[in-house]
């Protein structure tokens, strides 16, 4: 029991210390840690709980591990929140701690604040095209349902970085996954993929219209619309 405590506190060691080096910006994006040699020696702590702070943070999205002896190699500050928590989301959905409701919820809170905010926003080059061109990738009537499902989702991701807020994009890429997940079960064990698609089509185009409009209000309401109607279908 005290070596395990010993070696838990180690770990919080270099995890705050690589924290607070972010915040006072002493360690910045594309910067390399130092060794786990020095970090041990510097904490004065076994490699192989260095080695567990890494990897720690490896999972958290904050560095990436490279191995070999390039300009690339060793441990870099990366930075990617969404991968992170979209992985921690997807799971805690499946274990059914995050029920599917309170994603629709979330969803429908984030979304119609971005479509609203969107009008007033000032677009990147480029990111209206990328909801355009997933809708029309969305026509293709071949298309297998999880194939649909999935830019579906994608598209949802695109509209609401439209609004430009880099918070509210991660959140939206993190339920990515979830998103797709929940709307594939409903696919599979109802059913009625014929009966919906055309409908899907059909308001995500009304939607991407508003939005290209600047039309906040309407967006939003027409997206809100979208997801409760769909929702509503797999209970
Ligand atoms: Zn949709």
């Amino acid at each position: 029991m005290p070596v395990e405590r010993a070696s838990e506190r180690a770990h919080d060691a270099v995890l705050r210390h690589i924290e607070d080096s972010l915040r006072s910006g002493g360690l910045k994006l594309g910067d390399r840690l130092p060794g786990e040699r020095a970090l041990a020696e510097q904490f004065g702590i076994s490699r192989a709980s260095v080695r567990d702070a890494i990897r720690a943070l490896e999972v958290m999205g904050i560095v990436r591990s490279a191995t070999g002896s390039g300009p690339n190699a060793g441990t870099i500050v990366v930075s990617d929140p969404s991968s992170a928590l979209g992985s921690a989301l997807r799971l805690h959905v499946a274990s059914q701690r995050l029920p599917v409701k309170d994603i629709v919820e979330a969803r429908v809170m984030m979304e119609t604040w971005s479509l609203a905010h969107a009008a007033d926003a000032e677009w990147e080059p480029g990111q209206a095209e990328e909801a355009r061109r997933l809708l029309e990738a969305m026509d293709d009537p071949g298309l297998p349902s999880p194939a649909f499902t999935a830019l579906d989702a994608q598209f949802h991701v695109a509209l609401s970085a439209l609004a430009g807020n880099s918070v509210v994009s991660t959140m939206m890429d993190s339920l990515r996954e979830s998103i797709r997940g929940y709307v594939d079960d409903a696919v599979s064990t109802r059913g009625q993929w014929h009966d919906i698609v055309g409908e899907l089509r059909r308001q995500h185009w009304e939607i991407l219209e508003a939005v290209e409009a600047r039309d906040g209000e309407r967006a939003a309401r027409l997206v809100q619309e979208h997801i409760e109607w769909f929702y509503a279908r797999t209970l």
